[in-house]
């Protein structure tokens, strides 16, 4: 990872936090060694940062949670002055150490920037505050009988800049696209300090749309203070549907052909577990729409050789997604990083999430098989989620064996599922991809972002250097 130019003096970590506390207030400036543990971490275990041991060593200095715009931009500016690192910190719900604040500095958390602007129901659209969590949001709109576009299973942890800044994927995504598709305009806080802001109208030729800078960025070139993002109509109607197939690739011929033909239900998930081959369908609109889209999509079903079993299984799906953050927010959001490594120790397992070309899906699935059977590690679930290239697996080591801890594990199991990751990861690359579709890099995937960049990397590199010259926001990721 590249270090931050060492500053002319050692930075004098008192100084920094009194001059921290004349803009935030002193208590909104944190130094305990509580504070900074639980800070320190995201919900990536050590375990599955395979490459990234090192990451978990060094915590951060300070913690420092700004009300509004103005002090967030002092907060930076000061940081740069001193060439201070700064994390910009939203829920701490990701899963890829994207808050791990590998060369120390600063945690700015924007928690208290948590209001609801503005509601613009001709508009489509709300103005919102980046530390908002995405339950809040759902709450705050509805009533107006509106809601977000983006559902994923985080929604009563993740906050708008923190799934903006992964730009991550939710259970209606395949209506509504990823997080990043909701953005109209955003606010932002340059690693200088200056502000700026983009206009909140769906499309302009005026230059490029400068929020694709900050989508997906993971607060490498500033810190989102605002956002407009869409928002939809409450479905007048809906209608869940669940189809089984023999074959997955049954099923992702159905998933296709809806695609091809513009048929978007709300959600899309093929699954194949242990317990079979499930495609869970919803569709949310109007009530023709729902109606016609329901119909169409069983007959492609049918052509493709699935067969209808009910709503029922879908309906629990539905009620129960967001249960693992539920449990997530009561047994491990807030507690210090050992505590939260230990809940989740216990099964050697990855979730990977690749994005392919549609038609090469199928070959890849065939190709990752062969080399994790070699290494004797299991895929126990596939799945499609809202788009036919969005291709997940979830993997188990042969045996499956216990991990009890950070030091206590099984190197040689561990050493095998890294390689077996990283051969199906750099696959996915190889075959037009890329390695991961919706939780980011963070410093799990770190070491493989190079090889799937290439050129654009130096480009990167390039707007990086011009807007943060002393590499302040979140030094050590998206490989620059
Ligand atoms: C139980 C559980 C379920 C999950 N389900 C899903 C899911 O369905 N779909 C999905 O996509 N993800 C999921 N995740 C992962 C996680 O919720 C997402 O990655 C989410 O987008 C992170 O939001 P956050 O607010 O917690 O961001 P954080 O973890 O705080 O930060 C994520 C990244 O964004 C940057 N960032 C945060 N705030 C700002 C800001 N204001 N300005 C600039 N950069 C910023 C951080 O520096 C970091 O790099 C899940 C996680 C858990 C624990």
């Amino acid at each position: 990872m590249s270090a931050l130019p060492h500053p002319a003096h050692p930075i004098d970590w008192r100084d920094v936090g009194d001059q921290l506390a004349r803009i935030v207030g002193a208590k909104h400036v944190l130094a305990d060694p509580d504070s900074i543990d639980r800070y320190s971490a995201d919900a990536l275990t050590p375990y599955r940062a395979y490459y990234a041991d090192a990451a978990f060593d060094r915590l951060a200095d300070l913690i420092v949670r700004p009300a509004d715009t103005e002090q967030v931009a002092r907060v930076v500016a000061l940081a740069q002055q001193g060439g201070i690192p700064v994390i910009p910190y939203g829920g701490g719900t990701g899963v890829m150490g994207g808050i791990l604040p590998v060369q120390g500095g600063i945690i700015l958390d924007v928690s208290r920037l948590n209001r609801l602007l503005k509601v613009d129901p001709p508009s489509l659209t709300a103005e919102v505050q980046a530390g908002m969590v995405l339950q809040d949001l759902y709450d705050g709109l509805k009533p107006y009988g509106l809601m977000p576009g983006h559902d994923p299973y985080s929604v009563p942890i993740a906050t708008v800049a923190g799934t903006i800044s992964t730009n991550g994927v939710g259970y209606r995504a395949s209506a509504f696209g990823p997080m990043g598709d909701q953005v109209v305009a955003l606010e932002v806080v340059l690693p200088d300090g200056r502000v700026i802001e983009t206009r909140p109208v769906p499309k302009q030729s005026t230059g490029p749309n400068l929020n694709h800078l900050f989508i997906g960025s993971e607060g490498v070139f500033g810190v989102i203070t605002r956002a407009t993002v869409k928002v939809f109509r409450q479905p007048e109607a809906n209608a869940y549907a669940t189809v089984e197939f023999a074959d997955f690739a049954d099923g992702f011929a159905a998933v296709s052909e809806m695609t091809a033909l513009g048929i978007r239900p709300a959600l899309l998930d093929l699954t194949e577990d242990g317990e079979g081959i499930l495609l869970h369908l919803l569709f949310e609109g109007f009530r023709e729409g729902v109606d016609a889209a329901l119909q169409r999509t069983m007959k492609i079903c049918a052509a493709a050789g699935g067969w209808n079993v009910g709503p029922q299984s879908t309906l629990d799906y539905w009620r129960h997604r967001h249960d693992s953050a539920l449990n997530y927010r009561e047994t491990a959001l807030g507690r210090p990083r050992t505590e939260r490594w230990r809940r989740q120790w216990g099964r050697t397992f990855d979730y990977l999430h690749m994005s392919l070309p549609t038609d090469r899906v199928l070959e890849y699935r065939r190709q990752a098989d062969e080399l994790l059977a070699a290494r004797k590690i299991n895929v126990v679930e596939y799945c499609l989620w809202s788009r036919p290239e969005f291709f997940s697996m979830l993997v188990v080591p042969d045996g499956d064996r216990r991990v009890n801890g950070r030091d206590d594990y099984d190197a040689d199991v561990r050493a095998n599922l890294a390689a077996g990751v990283d051969e199906v990861l750099t696959l996915a690359q190889d075959m037009g991809g890329v390695m991961e579709y919706c939780h980011g890099v963070g410093v799990k995937l770190h070491h493989l972002l190079a090889r799937e960049l290439g050129v654009s990397r130096d480009a990167m590199r390039d707007i990086k250097r011009a807007l943060d010259p002393a590499g302040i926001m979140n030094p050590g990721k998206l490989a620059l």
